[in-house]
């Protein structure tokens, strides 16, 4: 077995136990990267000496006995709207294409404390806007399972880089499914974790009311790992809360899931839902009646409000987050300006792309006067009833059990030729974000074409712990999340 097929937990292992080192771990990494990205674009930077550097300070504390945690040595991708020090972060846009921030975001300060190694930064949708990656200023990821679909969005060079052992585990944001959507597609395991359980401090803001940094890893184990090194309180953020941490062992030896109830909402199973990826979640649901669960279908009509709800709500705050660009404060400046709102003006036309563009002119309209009542408090009304839709149901179910997207991986340049298709997309992940809930993609099978299908658990919110167990124990019971893209693409596939 080579080294980059190893797990991260498998890694931390080999490392504790003295059978490989950090430094070892980050050249395999490496020198995997080099021989596919340049198919696959699941990186924009990947600075080998810095990722060596972090490697040697953490192995010299592995060798000195300290005690660390069960990630230490092992190299971390990093999605890069996560700020690291002195390393390009860029939000896959022009507008912050040279921006080097001074500090690091509260998450990639954990991994370091942990003994853990960030090692490269991921592509992803310019400023996190998006289905497929194709937004990005640097390019789409491809899919390694199929190298002319994309990877998903808008974590797409994370989940394919953990797919493609590019990468042994990695970190991405989720707004609105950018976690869980490519994990999806690309046949890893993503988690959301429940609103303010992670630091948001030096993650560059989209929508901050949604998103959340998320982990994605081979498995639902990895997965809980670099959650727990990155979860829990920080002054610097403050709708961060503290809560329980997990117990990776209590996870890892849930032997079945008897007496837990879960909920299928019939509604996310709607006619836009492919007949493949609805046949795949629901065998899910028989593995997991197979393990002690009762599974139940009920209805939760107000799907039907997610996406206009979730973009009304998104748009909005990303045009007041991106309001910082103006070519004064951060990164690029247009040339040439005679004057402030000129400077502002060919600033952002040059320095934002179409899609960051259009959801910035969407979010001031829902925004302005006239028409603020009419969308943006409408949008916060329904987001209250869908949270209390789900409460509804927490009271009947410990869990709630549903597709992650309609669909499997788009062909690259689909979403972008329909974008309203691509929107109606994430009509199962948004969900969670409005409702601040923790949720996780798993793999459950693969369609007649061979592109991978994703199954979402919705906890309640803080329980990380028991979505967790109840995907490690689906695990246990299947192999899909253990196959592998063959990546022996011909010419014509890319
Ligand atoms: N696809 C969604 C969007 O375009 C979600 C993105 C995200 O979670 N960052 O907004």
């Amino acid at each position: 077995m080579e080294i980059y097929e190893l797990t991260a937990l498998e890694l931390s292992a080999k490392i504790s136990a003295g059978e490989l080192t950090s430094p070892e771990a980050v050249d395999a990494i490496y020198n995997r990267t080099e021989a596919l990205d340049g198919r696959l674009n699941c990186y924009i930077d990947f600075d080998k000496e810095k990722a060596l550097e972090a490697a040697e300070a953490a192995q010299k504390r592995i060798n000195s006995g300290e005690a660390l945690s069960p990630l230490a040595g092992v190299p971390v991708a990093v999605k890069d709207n996560i700020c690291t020090k002195g390393q390009r972060t860029t939000c896959a846009s022009k507008m912050l294409g040279n921006f080097i921030p001074p500090y690091n975001a509260t998450v990639v300060e954990r991994l370091l404390a942990a003994g853990a190694v960030p090692c490269g930064k991921t592509n992803m949708d310019e400023f996190a806007m998006g289905s497929t990656t194709e937004t990005s200023a640097f390019g789409a990821v491809k899919n390694p399972w199929n190298a002319q679909f994309t990877a998903g969005g808008s974590s797409g060079g994370s989940a394919a880089a953990v797919a493609a052992d590019e990468a042994f585990i990695a970190l991405g944001t989720d707004t609105g499914g950018s976690v869980r959507q490519p994990s999806s597609f690309c046949s890893v395991t993503g988690l959301k974790p429940t609103y303010g359980a992670v630091s948001r401090y030096g993650l560059i803001a989209y929508a901050s009311s949604l998103e959340q940094v998320g982990t994605i890893g081979k498995n639902a184990l990895d997965a809980a790992a670099l959650f727990s090194v990155i979860s829990g309180r920080d002054k610097r953020d403050s709708t961060s809360l503290s809560s329980a941490p997990i117990d990776l062992e209590a996870i890892k030896s849930t032997p079945d899931l008897k007496g837990k109830r879960i909920g299928i909402p019939a509604d996310f199973f709607d006619d836009g839902i492919d007949s493949e990826v609805a046949e795949r979640v629901l065998a899910a649901a028989e593995v997991l009646k197979s393990l002690g669960a009762c599974v139940e279908h009920f209805s939760m009509p107000l799907v039907k409000y997610a996406v206009p709800v979730y973009y009304v709500i998104a748009c909005a705050e990303a045009s007041s987050n991106l309001s910082r660009y103006d070519g004064v404060k951060y990164g690029f400046r247009a040339d040439g300006a005679k004057s402030m709102d000129e400077l502002y003006v060919s600033t952002r036309s040059r320095g934002f792309g179409q899609e960051a563009k259009k959801r910035i002119m969407l979010g001031n309209f829902v925004l302005s006067g006239g028409y603020y009542d009419a969308y943006y408090k409408k949008a916060l009304a329904a987001k209250a009833l869908i949270s209390s839709a789900f409460g509804e149901a927490f009271d009947k179910y410990d869990f709630l059990l549903t597709p992650v997207a309609p669909s499997t991986a788009l062909r690259l340049g689909q979403g972008l030729q329909n974008p309203l298709q691509m929107y109606l997309g994430d009509v199962c992940t948004v969900m969670a974000n409005i409702a601040g809930l923790p949720a996780l993609s798993m793999p459950c099978g693969f369609s007649k074409q061979g592109m991978p299908i994703g199954a979402q658990l919705i906890g309640k919110a803080f329980a990380e712990q028991e979505i967790l167990s109840a995907a490690n124990a689906f695990q246990r019971a299947t192999d899909y999340h253990l196959q592998k893209p063959s990546m022996n693409w011909g010419c014509a596939d890319e």
